[in-house]
């Protein structure tokens, strides 16, 4: 029997190695696509909705996709530490495989603002830790300007290795459905994803894989919402922590990819996001952080809007795919405060089953 291998042995024709780059793989990718039938239901008979659960991947996000590829390649070219500023993912993602190399990982957080599980993965794996009193897009500048002047590798998706590795996400859906699908709707913080998923499907477009290219459909935060307004965002403000960011490094992509697409890239406000992250929890199952329920709510606000009422189809079924970017146990502390503590009674037979409703 030959093991999963990971994303890089996977699709190896896809991306920039050769039989000489080491693979430093914690077996990512190969995530589930779930078929989301309460949330299908909303839509109509016309439509599918799935889920790409990225929750599942080593570290619990889609970020160690791009991160094999960033580090196998800073390994290959003999760098001995690599720098990331991160919202929290990029940096728990970063920490692992660095920890999986051998090299000494250095992570910039905006202070007080990372989800208190992405933190405690950062420190567990041994990285360098420093917050700095600002946002991500100080942490983010700061990291370029490190990175220019010592001798540090940059494993922010401006790396184009991490946008190589994340854009494997598209080709394991095509692979999946057997067929592209005829939406996409993912989050939107920093870009880098949406702009890897687009690049994905064009490739494969290209290799004759798929006969047809689906619709983008991004979504920011309202409060971090700079793609959708037109300019950054000094205080960019949400729960979704991820998504945080006021001036995104692929914006300019980002774009490309709506407009080659037609697609759109619109904001949701974060009642949507928590709305979506509990829908999601109690009628699919699924747990996942804030930031990846933007999606959803994407979703949901679209189509009360009329949009998917207008699509035409004969009789096949449109495929809609949201990307579920990481794992809700991530952020504890917005699951804790979005629900009610349960009620404490006596450790008594009647008691409990009363209290259960039973
Ligand atoms: C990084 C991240 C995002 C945003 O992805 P970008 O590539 O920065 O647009 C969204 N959700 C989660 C959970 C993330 O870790």
């Amino acid at each position: 029997m030959k093991t999963y291998q990971g994303v890089i042995a996977r699709y190896r024709k896809y991306l920039p190695v050769t039989k000489d780059t080491p693979l430093v793989s914690l077996q990512e990718g190969n995530t589930p696509l779930i078929y989301a039938s309460k949330i299908s239901a909303r839509l109509g008979p016309k439509f599918k909705v799935y889920l790409k659960y990225e929750g599942l991947n080593p570290t619990g996000s889609f970020k160690d996709r791009g991160m094999t590829l960033a580090i196998s390649k800073a390994k290959e070219e003999g760098v001995k530490s690599v720098i990331c500023a991160s919202t929290g993912n990029t940096s728990a993602s970063a920490a692992a495989y660095a920890a999986k190399a051998g090299l000494k990982c250095i992570v910039v957080i905006p202070k007080g603002a990372i989800a208190l599980g992405k933190l405690a993965q950062a420190l567990v794996h041994k990285a360098k830790v420093i917050a700095v009193k600002g946002n991500f897009d100080d942490a983010l500048r700061l990291v370029r300007e490190i990175s220019a002047n010592y001798p540090v590798r940059l494993v922010n998706s401006i790396n184009p290795h991490r946008i190589e590795g994340q854009k494997t996400a598209s080709f394991e859906i095509c692979d999946f459905l057997g067929t592209a699908p005829d939406f996409h709707l993912l989050p939107v913080g920093n870009a880098g994803n949406i702009t890897a998923c687009w690049k994905g499907y064009k490739e494969y477009f290209s290799c004759k894989k798929i006969t047809h290219l689906p619709c983008m459909l991004g979504f920011q935060a309202k409060g971090a919402a700079p793609i959708v307004k037109g300019y950054p965002f000094k205080n960019p403000k949400t729960i979704a922590t991820a998504i945080r960011i006021g001036n995104p490094a692929s914006w300019e992509e980002a774009l490309s990819a709506k407009e080659e697409s037609k697609g759109l890239i619109d904001a949701v406000s974060d009642s949507q996001i928590l709305s979506a992250y509990k829908l999601l929890a109690e009628e699919e199952g699924v747990f996942v952080e804030p930031a990846s329920a933007a999606s959803v709510a994407g979703l949901l606000m679209l189509n009360k809007r009329g949009f998917f009422g207008k699509i035409r189809s004969k009789n096949e079924k449109k495929n809609i795919v949201c990307t579920l970017t990481g794992h809700g146990l991530k952020d504890p502390q917005v699951a804790i405060k979005a629900v009610s503590s349960p009620p404490v009674i006596e450790a008594k037979t009647e008691a409990v089953a009363k209290a259960a409703g039973i």
